[in-house]
C-alpha cells in the first residue's frame, strides 16, 4: 500500500512537471510572438537546424572560451538585413500640446485611416519634459491656449502637481516618447534663470518612481536654459551651459549620467545629413563621459544658416536625393524636427506627407530602416563596440556575443535589447548558432538571411517587431 502511494505520487509529480514545463514553454512562446522582434520585410530561409543540446556542450563552450578569432569567420554587416541605411526623426517637444502630439503620432506611427489620410506606420519617437516656465505670449494652438498648456510632466515649476505625467509615462512605455528634451522649457524673454538643481532632483525622483527613464537627452533653447550641457566653451555662445559644472548651482550631470542618460545632443546643429556613425565622445567638466550624437538641423545657403527643423519643412529635409545617397554610402541619419511647434494642428502639408511616404517606401523596399532615436543610437553603439568570438566545430559555426566594449560608458555585458539587429556574414546561416554570454539565443529571436547585394548570406538577432497600434485611442473596454 505504501509502495503504491509512492508510485502514485511519482506519477502525479511527473505529470505536474510536464504541465508546468509546457506552461513555461508556451508562455515563452507567447512572449516571443507578442513582444519579440520580427523581421521588417526580411526574407528568412526558415530552415532551422538547432543543435541537439539545449545547453551548450562542454566542447563548444571550451572552444568559444579559448577562441581568439573574432571577425574573420563571421564579420559584421553594417545594418540589419536587408537594409543599407538607418534613419531617425528626432522631434523636440517645444510648444506641443497633448492633442497635437497625439494627432501627429497617430499619423506617423499607425496605419489607421486618420483625419489626415492613412498613417505611414513608422517607428518615430518623440521627446518630453518636466517643467515649462517659458514667458512667451504666443498661442500654442487654434483654441488660443497659452504656453502653460504645453505638454509637460509637471505644471509650471511645481513637482508636486502632475500635469501630463500619466500621458508621458504611457507614451514612453508604448514607444512614442524616447527622449528627454532636457528637464524643461526654461526659455525666458526676461532672461531670468529659473532652473535649479532641486528641480533636477525632483525630476529624477519622478523618473525613478514612474519608470519614465529615457537614455537620450536633447538640449533645449536659449541661454536661460542653463541645464544644458555638452558643448561648454568660454569663448563662444555655449558659455552659458552649466549642467556639467560641479561648481555651479545648476549642476546635475552626476544625477543625469548615473540614472541612465547615455546619449546627449549638445545644442550643436549640423548641416551634414548623414554619418558613418552618429556618436562622438563628450568629456564633461565633472570628469564624466557621455556619448554625443549628431543631428541634421539646417542647410547653409549663401553662407547663412537656413533652419529646416521646423514644422512644415520636413519635405526639405527628407528628399529622394538624400535617401539615395544615404543608401549608397551606407550611413546613419538623425533628422531633427519640432513637430508640435506651430499653432496649426497638423505639422505636415501634402508635400511633407509625400516625403514621409517616400521614406516609408524606402523602408518597404528594404533600403532604409526607420528607427526611433534611442534604438538607432543603441544599434550604432552595439555595431561599433560589440565583442564576440566565433568558432567552427563539426561543420557548424558558433558565435558568442559577450560584451559591448564601450570606450566611453565602460564595457558591459549586453542584454538582448543591446544587440538587436546585429547581423553576421556567414557561409551557411542554417548551420550557424548565435549565443549571448554562452547561452543559445532562441531561434525565435534569430533571422537567417539569404544573399544580399554583396552575395553574402547572414544571420542576425532580430530587430524589433513593427508596432502600429494606435495608442492615442482609449483602450478597448473588455466586455463581460
Ligand atoms: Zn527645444
Amino acid at each position: 500500500m505504501k509502495k503504491l502511494k509512492g508510485s502514485k505520487f511519482a506519477i502525479v509529480l511527473f505529470v505536474s512537471l510536464i504541465a508546468i514545463s509546457g506552461f513555461i514553454i508556451s508562455r515563452n512562446y507567447e512572449f516571443a510572438k507578442k513582444s519579440g522582434p520580427q523581421p521588417v520585410l526580411a526574407v528568412s530561409t526558415q530552415n532551422d537546424t538547432p543543435p541537439t543540446e539545449e545547453r551548450i556542450s562542454d566542447t563548444v563552450k571550451q572552444a568559444l572560451e579559448n577562441a581568439t578569432n573574432t571577425t574573420s569567420i563571421a564579420p559584421l554587416r553594417k545594418f540589419p538585413y536587408p537594409f543599407d541605411a538607418m534613419l531617425a526623426i528626432s522631434s523636440d517637444i517645444d510648444y506641443a500640446t497633448v492633442e497635437k502630439f497625439e494627432t501627429y503620432h497617430q499619423f506617423l506611427n499607425t496605419l489607421e485611416q486618420t483625419t489626415h489620410g492613412p498613417g505611414v506606420g513608422l517607428d518615430i519617437g518623440d521627446s518630453a519634459w518636466f517643467y515649462v516656465v517659458n514667458d512667451s505670449l504666443i498661442n500654442l494652438d487654434k483654441e488660443g491656449h497659452k504656453v502653460a498648456y504645453s505638454m509637460s510632466y509637471f505644471q509650471g515649476l511645481n513637482p508636486n502637481f502632475h500635469k501630463d505625467a500619466d500621458k508621458i509615462i504611457k507614451y514612453y512605455k508604448e514607444g512614442w516618447i524616447d527622449s528627454l528634451h532636457s528637464f524643461g522649457d526654461f526659455s525666458r524673454n526676461d532672461r531670468s534663470i529659473q532652473f535649479t538643481r532641486d528641480l533636477a532632483v525632483a525630476a529624477w525622483k519622478a523618473m525613478n518612481d514612474s519608470g519614465f527613464k529615457p537614455k537620450v537627452w536633447i538640449n533645449h533653447g536659449s541661454e536661460s536654459n542653463v541645464q544644458n550641457f555638452g558643448a561648454y566653451n568660454p569663448k563662444n555662445l555655449f558659455k552659458y551651459q552649466a549642467g556639467d559644472d560641479p561648481k555651479s548651482p545648476y549642476y546635475h550631470t552626476d544625477l543625469t549620467t548615473d540614472n541612465g542618460i547615455r546619449y546627449v545632443w549638445n545644442s550643436i546643429g549640423m548641416s551634414q545629413f548623414s554619418y558613418d556613425n552618429p556618436l562622438f565622445p563628450i568629456k564633461l567638466r565633472d570628469g564624466r563621459q557621455v556619448w554625443g550624437f549628431h543631428r541634421y538641423t539646417h542647410d547653409v545657403v549663401n553662407g547663412k544658416y537656413d533652419w529646416t527643423w521646423e514644422t512644415h519643412e520636413l519635405h526639405r529635409q527628407i528628399t529622394k536625393e538624400r535617401l539615395e545617397q544615404l543608401v549608397q554610402e551606407r550611413k546613419f541619419s538623425i533628422v531633427a524636427q519640432h513637430l508640435g511647434k506651430e499653432s496649426a494642428e497638423f505639422p505636415f502639408n501634402p508635400i511633407d506627407i509625400q516625403a514621409l511616404q517616400l521614406l516609408k517606401a524606402y523602408q518597404d523596399q528594404g533600403k532604409v530602416l526607420v528607427a526611433r532615436t534611442s534604438r538607432l543610437l543603441d544599434y550604432a553603439r552595439a555595431q561599433k563596440f560589440v565583442g564576440y568570438f566565433s568558432v567552427q566545430l563539426e561543420g557548424k559555426t558558433f558565435i558568442n556575443i559577450n560584451s559591448i566594449k564601450d570606450s566611453v560608458l565602460a564595457s558591459t555585458t549586453p542584454t538582448m535589447d543591446d544587440i538587436r539587429g546585429l547581423t553576421f556574414y556567414v557561409d551557411d546561416p542554417d548551420k550557424t548558432f548565435l549565443l549571448l554570454n554562452l547561452t543559445y539565443i532562441p531561434k525565435e529571436q534569430l533571422q537567417r538571411n539569404g544573399p544580399d547585394g554583396s552575395s553574402k548570406k547572414s544571420i542576425e538577432v532580430k530587430w524589433y517587431m513593427p508596432d502600429n497600434v494606435d495608442y492615442s485611442k482609449p483602450p478597448k473596454k473588455v466586455t463581460q
